[in-house]
């Protein structure tokens, strides 16, 4: 599996989760109180990085945090409760107005844990845990610490900018779960608030573990939902090639950076294969008809919880490209692969400042916008800003290599599509 292609924010080796430790607070407590365990604190979304280190996640240890910044270790149910209701206790943070606190996993690159050794114990993987914390509360010394620890609150999206790759993974999973957390205070259900257990893995409605008399048990209680589990929200994002296989469809939409096109992308509907998505975006946005589509790779995209599913897919031959059936995009057009070529080997080819990223974020607010800016990832080290003459829709512009978009890109570009769908 060594020739899987890997993105930006997967973070290999990841974490070893070790989900079924999230169970027992016996264990997660012993996680919480270990010196080497690291912290990654998040504040409204953004996390704590090193001042004047950029790119550096400031991992905290426990005697760093402090116990009024970490709140209470995890809970168990009381002693004489029946197996039914300890479940709605298991690695319960409760009172539940403490600050989400998740259990990320063990970083155990050090000792792998792997069956090439009979003493490799995969029940408890050796290395430092690392768990995420969300800093609520301006009442807390946050200030104080940022002081002490020479520390700051670095900006949600460009700071991933210039992570090493598996901070970078650590980081998109830490920040997902701590924005599901947060968004999710409430009960879909009946509207009660939510606690969370499973060491920030699940979250209940809060009437399980506290009755509310004379009202009947809320139904997410009950049967099968999805009302209590952290979401990945796929979007695709595809290389559509034309017939010949020369040149590749990329689109812009108006709000994005001046001179850069990307690869056409949407979310995938319920009831939607991959392919079945591919065709329907590609087709809705561009009025070009799809016919084979692979698979090519994925990338975690921690804004808030999208999933990009890179695919490629050949255009039938013979028709015109048009804009008008969903008006999504400013401009598409056939680029020729010399171009592209040219482009990826130019150093401004996909250089954006952060006055372009804050542009992509100012407009992240719906669905659409959403997949717009995940059609620019976090850039190279190039903080100038680039100019482009007004009005002008030529293409100076790709995603860097740390998007999907910029991977599918390159692959086609560079004659790599020799790695999709193979074993
Ligand atoms: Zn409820």
């Amino acid at each position: 599996m060594g020739d899987n292609i890997v993105n930006f924010y997967a973070g290999q080796p990841p974490l070893n989760r070790v989900a079924f430790q999230r169970h027992s607070s016996e264990v997660m407590n012993r996680h919480l109180n270990d010196p080497e365990t690291r912290f990654l604190v998040f504040k409204d979304g953004k996390p704590l990085m090193k001042k004047d280190e950029s790119g550096s996640i400031l991992f905290l240890t426990k005697n760093q945090l402090g116990d009024d910044e970490l709140g209470k270790e995890f809970g168990v149910a009381p002693s004489d409760a029946s197996s039914e209701t300890k479940k709605y206790y298991e690695t319960s943070r409760l009172p539940h107005t403490q600050p989400p606190l998740v259990f990320l996993g063990i970083d155990d690159r050090q000792s792998p844990t792997t069956n090439s050794s009979s003493k490799v114990d995969h029940l408890n993987p050796q290395g430092p845990a690392y768990f995420a914390l969300d800093a609520q509360g301006d009442t807390l010394n946050w200030d104080e610490l940022l002081e002490r620890e020479n520390g700051e609150w670095g900006d949600a999206r460009s700071s991933g900018n210039n992570m090493s790759p598996w901070d970078a993974g650590v980081y998109a999973q830490g920040r997902a779960l701590v924005d599901w957390n947060a968004r999710n205070k409430f009960c879909p259900a009946c509207g009660s608030p939510t606690y969370s257990l499973w060491a920030g893995w699940k979250r209940n409605c809060l009437s399980s573990v506290q009755p509310i008399e004379g009202k009947e048990p809320c139904f997410s209680t009950k049967g099968l939902h999805n009302f209590a589990y952290p979401r990945t929200d796929p979007v695709i994002i595809m290389g559509i090639l034309d017939s010949t296989g020369e040149k590749m469809l990329l689109g812009r939409q108006k709000s994005w950076p001046k001179g850069m096109y990307s690869c056409l992308a949407g979310f995938i509907e319920p009831g939607e294969t991959f392919e079945d998505a591919t065709r329907r975006e590609v087709l809705e946005e561009a009025g070009i008809e799809v016919g084979p589509v692979r698979y090519s790779s994925s990338q975690p995209w921690p804004f808030p919880s999208n999933l990009m599913v890179g695919t490629f897919g050949r255009a039938k031959d013979g028709q015109t490209i048009r804009l008008d059936l969903d008006n999504e995009l400013e401009d598409a057009q056939w680029f020729p692969k010399s171009l592209l070529q040219s482009i990826i080997s130019s150093p401004s080819g996909s250089t954006f400042s952060k006055k372009d990223y804050k542009q992509l974020d100012d407009k992240a607010q719906s669905h659409h916008d959403q997949e717009s800016s995940a059609a620019l990832a976090p850039s190279e080290k190039k903080p100038d800003e680039l100019v482009a003459k007004e009005g002008e829709l030529g293409l100076s512009r790709v995603p860097p290599s740390t998007a999907i978009a910029g991977q599918l890109i390159r692959q086609w570009a560079r004659g790599e599509l020799d790695l999709v769908s193979k074993l």
